[in-house]
């Protein structure tokens, strides 16, 4: 089936007891048992499972092609999750301009107990190989990446990742399923801040990850994590998340169209030194991105001539954009990222990132016209 059809009914189906055509909240934490002391429903405590949250995961595992999938209270839980199948003594490699949230997670918390990481410029396969240790036990990606929207090879840094004994995770959350499908592409797990595109209205924090088919190791594993440690995602939110889904493909095009419009504008701007849009011929990693990619999604940065300061001045002028971090919702957002990563941020002083959102594209080149004046 194509992803519109499976956004639209993926882990919607009818009730057998209610005839409900729409799915149930179910926001009970505990079910019945039988008399001779089984669960009938297969549910025992919503911690372990809930029959809301097991709809999310199932619709989540169709969209993304995996066999099983992980509903998480946030993103950063989801990767947390994901980084606790580790031992200590293991070796992990990152890309070196990934998500600062994850990166602070390595650094600051995960480096406490053993794990040792690398963080790599993911554009050449090379540069992955040359950090390869012989305790590496996963290779991590985040492609395009957040916020140079830089590209990485998936399909043979899995292989390159493989051939070593270690997984390979992909944090699909910029792209969105719609775009691209890393399980497809030979990754073992993939991983999204569904707070973004997947909830798609900023309402709703959220992560998940999806595990590849055949990979029951993993599975067993991320279900004990899961289970025990409890960073489990709400049944409210797993009904708002089913909420979402069905319109995602829908507003994923529109968002996409937008930016593309956008990111041309930005491109012939005096004012602009360069745009940061995989979607542009002359993005370096253009071919790579059109290839293992289906569109090149509705997320583009760029560097304003001048100092952190001019661009600063820019994003204080917007009226219809928002300043404001996150994305992948209906509105517009721009944000000087620098200030948000931390002190050692590798981002340029002089970047705003910008999230495109639903209104019309003429709307938001007007406002950043304005802005560049
Ligand atoms: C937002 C985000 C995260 C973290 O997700 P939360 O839901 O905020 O915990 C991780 N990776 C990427 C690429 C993100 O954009």
């Amino acid at each position: 089936m194509n992803i519109e059809t499976l956004a639209v009914h993926a882990g919607r189906e009818v009730e057998g007891d209610t005839s409900a055509v729409t799915p149930s909240l179910t926001l009970s934490t505990t079910f019945e048992r039988a008399e001779d002391g089984s669960f009938p429903s297969g549910h025992i405590y919503s911690r372990l499972s809930n029959p809301t949250r097991a709809r999310w995961e199932s619709a989540l595992a169709q969209l993304e092609h995996g066999s099983r999938a992980f509903a998480f209270s946030s993103g950063q839980a989801a990767v947390a999750a994901m980084l606790q199948t580790l031992s200590a003594g293991d070796h992990v490699i990152l890309p070196h301009d990934l998500y600062h949230g994850v990166r602070h997670l390595v650094k600051e918390i995960l480096s406490r107990w053993g794990l040792s990481a690398t963080f790599v410029d993911m554009r050449e396969v090379d540069y992955v190989a040359r950090a390869i240790q012989p305790n590496t036990r996963l290779v991590w990606l985040e492609t395009p990446s957040n916020p140079a929207l830089n590209i990485a090879n998936i399909a043979q840094i899995a292989e390159l990742a493989h051939a070593h004994g270690a997984f390979c995770g992909v944090d699909n959350t910029w792209a969105s399923p719609i775009w691209q499908q890393p399980l497809v592409l030979g990754a073992d797990v993939v991983m999204h801040s569904t707070t973004k595109y997947l909830g798609g209205h900023s309402d709703v924090l959220g992560g998940a990850l999806i595990v590849r088919e055949g990979k029951d190791d993993l599975v067993t594993r991320l279900l004990q994590i899961q289970q025990l440690s409890g960073a489990v995602q709400s049944p409210f939110d797993c009904w708002l998340l089913l909420r979402s889904l069905p319109t995602l493909p829908l507003r994923v095009r529109a968002q996409t169209a937008n930016a593309e419009l956008l990111a041309k504008f930005l491109h012939q701007h005096p004012r602009v030194e360069v745009v940061h849009y995989p979607g542009l011929p002359t993005h370096r990693g253009h071919d790579l991105a059109a290839e293992q990619m289906r569109g090149f999604g509705a997320m583009l940065s760029f560097q304003v001539k001048g100092s952190g300061t001019d661009a600063m001045n820019v994003a204080a002028k917007v009226k219809v954009f928002t300043r404001a971090t996150s994305l992948g919702g209906m509105e517009s957002l721009i944000e000087h990222r620098r200030s948000v990563e931390g002190a050692d941020s590798p981002t340029p002083d002089a970047l705003l990132r910008v999230s495109v959102g639903l209104e019309h594209a003429d709307d938001l080149i007007a406002d950043l016209a304005q802005a560049l004046e």
